[in-house]
């Protein structure tokens, strides 16, 4: 990371909001749901699957809680009547975990009802930051016991997670449950429960992965990390798991060329496709995760038009 990159990271705060929307453009779909239906059209027609998110968490009130879940419904009838294929991706302090946890159960339930009851689709649990992880993983398990088509995100970075990759495997009912996302983790952790070293993260994720695959369980491997690809590789061939049994995930907007090396070596994938009008959360966090796109946005900006 160079010092400017830094720099941006640091200031981002004071960064004026249409600005930091410029950063932001290539993660997000747009405001509306007509925005991810055209994204998603555009992956799947390159047959990426994708898994939406409507943007929007830590919320003030239960009161905000209704009009998400209205929208998660339009987006399944839309998925459903547009023949997409897609799935979505929620993030239960946007359903109130933070002000009432009961409250979050009984809307998530209500919504992950609606998926799989109306339509048999799938809905995947994001994982947030470690004060969410024990209420995030009890209501996954909650959910899952009503409605097998859920599924939760493990952080590799956490230390607890391979022990609760390997109770949620002994616990699950049958393969090939639990669906997890394994991911690096994106949220700010304190050494005691984070490991902070790069290839102890990626190993952690490697060792994840290995254990649900080798448990015949599904897995989606998100990242866009190649060397965490290339030895991810290697455990799905050296346990012979089929596509069918797996799917790499990548962010919208992130890496396109190593998606197509991906899908070009027989895997599927599937690309993550926010919308709605709470971008900003959503895309500090990718701005300050990754400053460098900043700065390369910021130079596209202040270049001389042609
Ligand atoms: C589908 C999906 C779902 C996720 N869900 C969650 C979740 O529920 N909870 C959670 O904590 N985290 C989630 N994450 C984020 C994840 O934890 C990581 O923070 C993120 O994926 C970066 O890790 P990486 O494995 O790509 O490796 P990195 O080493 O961070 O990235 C590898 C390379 O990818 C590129 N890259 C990575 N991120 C970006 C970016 N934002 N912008 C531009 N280039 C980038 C860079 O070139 C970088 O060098 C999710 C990620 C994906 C792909």
């Amino acid at each position: 990371m160079t010092v400017f990159d830094k720099l941006i990271a640091r200031t981002l705060p004071y960064v004026p909001k249409p600005l930091v929307w410029q950063f932001s453009k290539p993660y997000v779909a747009g405001n509306t749901i007509d925005d991810a239906v055209r994204v998603v059209k555009e992956l799947n027609a390159e047959k990426v699957m994708a898994t939406i998110d409507v943007l929007g968490e830590f919320i003030h009130s239960t009161d905000q809680v209704a009009p998400t879940v209205e929208t998660y419904k339009k987006v399944l009838d839309v998925i459903d009547k547009e023949q997409l294929e897609a799935n979505i991706s929620i993030k239960l302090t946007a359903f109130g975990l933070l002000l009432d946890k009961e409250f979050c159960a009984d809307s998530v339930m209500n919504l992950i009802g609606y998926a799989n009851s109306k339509y048999n689709n799938f809905v995947r649990i994001d994982m947030e930051d470690s004060a969410c992880t024990d209420d995030t993983i009890e209501i996954y398990e909650r959910a899952r016991k009503q409605f097998p088509k859920t599924g939760l995100v493990i952080q590799a970075y956490l230390r607890r997670s391979m022990a609760d990759v390997q109770r949620l495997i002994q616990e699950a009912p049958a393969k090939p449950d639990p669906n997890l996302r394994i991911c690096k983790g994106i949220y700010i952790e304190p050494e005691e429960i984070a490991f902070k070293d790069r290839q102890e993260i990626r190993q952690s994720f490697v060792d994840l992965v290995e254990m649900m695959i080798k448990n015949g369980r599904y897995v989606g491997i998100a990242t866009h990390d190649e060397w965490v690809v290339t030895e991810t590789e290697k455990i799905i061939k050296k346990y012979n798991a089929q596509p069918d049994q797996y799917e790499y995930q990548m962010l919208l907007g992130v890496l396109p060329d190593l998606r197509r090396k991906i899908q070009a070596n027989g895997h599927r994938v599937r690309v993550y496709v926010p919308f709605g009008k709470d971008w900003y959360g959503y895309c500090t966090r990718r701005l300050k995760e990754n400053p460098a796109l900043a700065g390369h946005v910021l130079k596209n900006l202040v270049k001389p038009k042609k």
